[in-house]
C-alpha cells in the first residue's frame, strides 16, 4: 500500500498517521522524492482504507497488489516521463534515441559521433568511460578525466550524456558530467549502487541483469525510487539463455510486460541485445513494435577499429538509416 502524503502534512499529523499504521499492525516506510513523500506500508493483514483515508495530511491512499510498490504501473496511471532538461524527455509521446559507442576512445572520436548524432537529430549520446569488461586486459576506459573531455564537446553541442557507473565511489566524481546514470547488466542487483542512485538528482537508466528476471529489474528500479529518485528509465539489453548464436537473447516480451507491470519509461537495448551488427536494425525496429520508449545502440566511425564491441557497433551510415526507420516505425505505432 502507498499512502501520499501532503508536502504540507504537519509533524503531529505524520505521528498520528505512524501511531494508528502501527496500532494497524503495518510497517512504513518513508520516501521522500523530488515529486513528492510517500509511505511505503507492509504489513500481513488487509486494511480498510477508510481508516486511514480520513487522517489530516494524507492526499491518496493506493491498494498495490504487486510485491514492487513505487514503481508498479497499479497505483499511477499517468506515465513517468523522465526531463532531462532542454526540452529532451524519455518516455511516453517521444520516440528517445540513445546512441554512441560503447566506449569513449579519444576526442575526434567524441566529436565525430556527437557530429554525427547532431546531423540526425539525436540529442542523448551513449558511452562508456568506466567499462565491465569481461578480461581485466581489454580496454577499461578513459575514465573520469574522458568523461570531462566528452562533457566539454557535448555540452558546446546541446547534447545529454548516458554512461555507466560501476561503484558507489564513482557517482559523486561523475554527477556533473552525466545526465543519465547507466547501471550495467553486471550491476543491476548491486543493491549499495542503487541506494545511493536513490540520493541523486540526476536520471538513472537501470538495465537488466545478464541473468535477471523481469521482476528483479522492477525490484531494481524499486531500490533506486525508495530511495528517493523517481527519474528511472528501464532497460531490456537481453539474457543470457542457452542460444549461442547470438551473444544474448533480445527479450521482446520484456518490453510490453515491463510497460504493463511499470508506469517508468522503457528503452531497449539492440545492440547488446542480439550482438550481431547487421541484425541490430531488426531487432531494435521489433523492439519499439513491442512498445519501447526509446532505443540505446552502438555506432562508431569506424566500428571494424572500436576498442570494444565492435562485432554489434553500426557505422554511421547504419545509424543514420536506423534512425529513420526507428522514427517511421514509431509513427507507424503510435498510428494504429
Ligand atoms: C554497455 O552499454 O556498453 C554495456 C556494457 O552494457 P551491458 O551492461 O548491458 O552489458
Ligand atoms: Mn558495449
Amino acid at each position: 500500500m502507498i499512502l501520499q502524503l501532503k508536502k504540507t502534512i504537519s509533524q503531529a499529523d505524520r505521528e498520528a498517521v505512524r501511531a494508528k499504521l502501527l496500532l494497524l499492525g503495518f510497517k512504513a516506510t518513508e520516501v521522500h522524492t523530488q515529486a513528492g513523500i510517500y509511505w511505503v506500508v507492509v504489513g500481513k493483514k488487509s486494511v480498510d482504507l477508510r481508516q486511514l483515508g480520513h487522517l489530516p495530511g494524507i492526499a491518496d491512499i493506493h491498494q498495490v497488489s504487486d510485491d514492487y510498490q513505487l514503481v508498479s504501473r497499479k497505483w499511477k496511471v499517468n506515465r513517468t516521463i523522465v526531463d532531462l532538461g532542454d526540452g529532451i524527455t524519455v518516455g511516453e509521446g517521444t520516440l528517445s534515441i540513445m546512441a554512441g559507442p560503447c566506449s569513449i576512445e579519444s576526442e575526434s572520436q567524441a566529436q565525430q559521433t556527437i557530429d554525427h548524432l547532431k546531423a540526425q537529430g539525436v540529442r542523448i549520446m551513449r558511452g562508456g568511460v568506466f567499462k565491465p569488461r569481461s578480461s581485466p586486459y581489454a580496454f577499461r576506459g578513459l575514465g573520469i578525466e574522458g568523461l570531462r573531455m566528452w562533457h566539454a564537446l557535448a555540452k558546446k553541442a546541446g547534447i545529454k550524456i548516458v554512461s555507466e557507473v560501476m561503484q558507489v565511489s564513482q557517482i559523486a566524481d561523475m554527477h556533473d558530467y552525466v545526465d543519465i546514470f547507466q547501471v550495467g547488466a553486471r550491476n543491476s542487483q548491486n543493491f549499495n549502487l542503487l541506494d545511493e542512485l536513490g540520493k541523486v538528482d540526476k536520471a538513472v537508466m537501470i538495465k537488466r541483469g545478464i541473468s535477471g528476471t523481469v521482476e528483479e529489474l522492477l525490484y531494481s528500479a524499486e531500490y533506486v525510487f525508495a530511495a528517493g529518485n523517481e527519474k528511472i528509465i528501464v532497460c531490456e539489453r537481453g539474457i543470457r539463455t542457452y542460444e549461442r548464436a547470438s551473444r544474448n537473447t533480445m527479450d521482446i516480451n520484456a518490453i510490453p510486460l515491463l510497460k504493463e507491470k511499470t508506469h517508468l519509461p522503457v528503452v531497449a537495448d539492440p545492440s547488446h541485445g542480439i550482438g550481431i551488427r547487421e541484425f541490430v536494425e531488426p531487432i531494435a525496429l521489433a523492439a519499439i513494435m513491442a512498445g519501447a520508449d526509446g532505443l540505446i545502440f552502438e555506432t562508431h566511425q569506424k566500428p571494424e577499429e572500436a576498442y570494444s564491441d565492435g562485432q554489434q557497433t553500426l557505422n554511421f551510415a547504419e545509424s543514420e538509416a536506423l534512425v529513420q526507420k526507428a522514427r517511421k516505425t514509431y509513427a507507424l505505432r503510435e498510428s494504429f
